[in-house]
């Protein structure tokens, strides 16, 4: 029986198709391996959203050859999809398969045993086809020794049109086993001049309703509680499909037709918040109240070089909608410093904009030059000590943000689910996470998976503490 193990890097959309080749792999008969060491066939998901996720990938690739040179090796993912040629020359590679060819890889593992990796197969292409830019084969084939087949790769046309949405809901993770997150949608249609995704996962594509609902029926029916939904750009749900659906009439789909307890969005485009999703939000406490809307910059400049489609003013517009309506609710934004030409004076405007609104956390990211994006040709660099002092002022103010927030929770109950401890200090506690996406640790010990209603009553690091003033309930529902 052909053994697997597959390492994961990147994002939530990324962890989901590492699940999801899993689970066709395991349909296959496959069995998981406990170690890289006693593969069969190494799988190495990719990220490449940043120059040093690629050296991360790069730095995988080479362990997990040295603790196993004999498996077959096969690297896929976004780095896979954007430089397949770069990681094919990487020794130990057996194949690179782009994200446009992901749910192949059941085939190629099949294929291994079938031996009908013969270099005679007839849609085994040179590489020379794939520089060429034309279109792209199924199978490519890299005649050298120490160079790799290459499967589906060339970021040209539309290559992720005949592409199958595959998705798993991803199990691991924060508070493995109790808040598993579902990809639902994939790819996008903007073309902000900083971003690689669209290049790396193409077009906006959407897990048909049916089968979001019947996924999470059975994650409920399997016990989990809390389901996150996620997607590259998760508020052009449904428009691909030929029967168009908006996003908000799919939540009300799934509140309505599933018994799901408690639903939250992983990050949506500010201007997909629209009132009507908010009062949706506001209706029910079947969704978490926690909004995350990249805004990237404040400098109405550099969102325009951005090529992001609003402005700081209709930003802060959505920010008040949800604080009229959810006066509690987590709000998140991305931030990226350092884009190129960003002055201080736009620096300066993105801190006090931040600062004059009530955001409860912020990711903030340097930026990176990805290679084919519009960005990468920018003059006007921002020097990298520079970057690295931005971001720590915008860290800094997120820290802040972060703790107001905090206290201003002290004196309420708030309904949590409790997760799993995940290191020595929690085993006498139990940490939980709040519908306003707060950490909680509650003093006694207790198993994950369960609501409580707990009175905060004050901090204890970056999380709150309180007590459960009702035992915890079987169900929300
Ligand atoms: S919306 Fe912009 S930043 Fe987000 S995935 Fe699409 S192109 Fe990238």
């Amino acid at each position: 029986m052909t053994t697997f193990f597959i390492q994961q890097f990147g994002c939530r959309a990324t962890q989901a198709d590492g699940a999801a080749i899993e689970r066709q792999l395991l349909d296959r008969g496959c069995t998981t391996a406990s170690e890289a060491a006693l593969a069969d066939i190494l799988v190495l998901n990719t990220c490449t959203v940043t120059a040093s996720a690629d050296s991360q990938a790069r730095d995988a690739i080479r362990k997990l050859h040295a603790a196993n040179p004999a498996a077959r090796f096969i690297v896929t993912g976004c780095y896979a999809q954007r430089a397949p040629e770069e990681i094919a020359a990487l020794p130990g590679v057996s194949w690179v398969v782009g994200n446009s060819h992901k749910p192949q890889i059941p085939d190629l593992v099949d294929s291994f045993s079938s031996a009908a990796t013969d270099e005679s197969t007839t849609d085994f292409l040179p590489i020379a086809a794939l520089r060429s830019h034309s279109a792209v084969p199924f199978r490519s084939f890299v005649g050298t020794q120490h160079a790799a087949p290459l499967l589906g790769n060339i970021l040209t046309g539309n290559i992720f049109a005949r592409t199958e949405f595959l998705t798993a809901p991803v199990l691991g993770g924060e508070g493995n086993h109790t808040r598993p997150t579902l990809k639902i949608q994939d790819g996008c249609d903007s073309r902000c001049s900083y971003c690689v995704i669209p290049f790396v996962r193409g077009k906006s594509r959407s897990l048909p309703p049916e089968t979001v609902l019947q996924e999470i029926r059975s994650l409920s029916n399997s016990g989990f509680r809390e389901i996150v939904l996620s997607g590259i750009n998760l508020g052009t749900y449904g428009r691909d499909l030929s029967l168009r659906v908006e996003f908000e009439s799919l939540l009300r789909r799934i509140l309505g037709e599933t018994s799901v307890e408690r639903l939250r969005i992983s990050s949506i485009e500010p201007l997909d918040v629209t009132q009507d999703l908010i009062d949706l939000f506001a209706s029910t406490d079947l969704i978490a109240q926690h909004f995350h809307m990249p805004l990237q910059s404040a400098s109405n400049r550099i969102l325009a070089a951005m090529h992001r489609w609003y402005r700081a003013e209709h930003y802060a517009r959505r920010v008040e909608l949800i604080r009229e309506r959810l006066p509690h609710a987590a709000i998140g934004a991305d931030v990226i410093t350092g884009f190129p030409g960003e002055t201080e004076e736009d620096h300066a405007t993105t801190i006090n904009f931040i600062a004059s609104l009530p955001f409860t956390y912020l990711h903030v990211f340097s930026f990176s030059k990805r290679p084919g994006t519009k960005a990468a040709a920018l003059a006007n660099e921002v020097p990298g000590h520079i970057i690295k002092r931005r971001a720590r002022e915008l860290r800094a103010l997120a820290e802040k943000k972060a703790a107001a927030f905090r206290q201003s929770q002290i004196g309420r109950t708030l309904r949590v689910l409790t997760l799993r401890p995940d290191d020595a200090i929690e085993s006498h506690s139990t940490p939980a996470l709040s519908t306003n996406y707060l950490k909680v640790r509650l003093e006694e010990s207790h198993s994950a998976n369960l609501w409580f209603d707990v009175l905060i009553s004050g901090e204890s690091g970056t999380a709150l503490v309180g007590e459960p003033v009702l035992s915890c309930s079987a169900s929300l529902r």
